[in-house]
């Protein structure tokens, strides 16, 4: 095992609180140091930015949209503390595809909490996903743009990939037997933009490959655009 920097140490102090996901009687309790949280989390940060005048542990609810999202919790719990995500395949699943389901759900929880380390990570995992497998059938691909594009903004790096994947997969057979479903409006006008840009680079000779192909992460493509730097840079 390679042994990092001492100075990269994170002082995780003693306080311990509990994030609260879901409401009574269907919620689930996780115990997180307060350091910890709050340096990766712009929502945490803000939360726990007033001081806690009694003993008690603290107890932070996460927003009413995130209720059913303990699983998500879970993972993200367990990446503040190791670094690694749980998401992968288990013995137990003959696909891949909870896989990917996982692993949105993750960035979508990440995105609502504003930790982007976390959202960068999910994303670098997506891709690897998407260019290791990349398979999504047709009901997952309108149970998939109904849930992306209603929780997230028009310049999610989501949607960026999501788009890209089902340019990739579908053809024009699929296309053609897609009836009586109500795509939204956002995400048939980024398929448009990205079927035109594919096919224009295919009447330029030069086979277009999405970001995700081959990349395996290597890039910042998809990752959040922001002031901080890359979480790939820190490590
Ligand atoms: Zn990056």
């Amino acid at each position: 095992m390679t042994s990092l920097p001492h100075a990269d140490l994170i002082d995780i102090g003693t306080k311990a609180m509990t994030v609260r996901v879901g409401i009574k009687p269907h919620f689930k309790d996780f115990t997180v140091h307060e350091n910890l949280i709050r340096n990766s989390s712009a929502f945490f940060k803000e939360a726990l930015s007033h001081e806690n005048d009694t003993d008690q542990p603290r107890i932070v609810q996460l927003p009413d949209c995130l209720n059913g999202m303990g699983g998500q919790f879970h993972i993200y719990q367990q990446w503040l503390y190791t670094g690694r995500l749980y998401t992968g395949k288990s013995a137990s699943e003959d696909n891949r595809r909870q896989e990917w389901t996982r692993l949105y759900g993750c960035y979508l929880l990440g995105d609502s909490i504003q930790d982007t380390n976390f959202m960068d990570v999910c994303m670098d995992a997506m891709v690897k996903w998407a260019d290791d497998c990349g398979k999504i059938t047709q009901l997952e691909t309108r149970l998939d743009a109904v849930e992306i594009y209603k929780k997230t903004p028009e310049t999610s790096p989501l949607r960026l990939l999501f788009v890209d994947l089902i340019v990739e997969v579908h053809d024009y057979d699929f296309w053609k037997a897609e009836k009586d479903h109500d795509f939204s409006y956002a995400f048939m006008r980024d398929m448009v933009i990205a079927l035109a840009y594919k096919y224009q680079s295919k009447t330029r000779k030069s086979r277009s490959l999405p970001p995700y192909k081959n990349s395996l992460g290597q890039s910042c493509h998809y990752h959040c655009r922001g002031d901080a730097p890359c979480y790939k840079s820190n490590g």
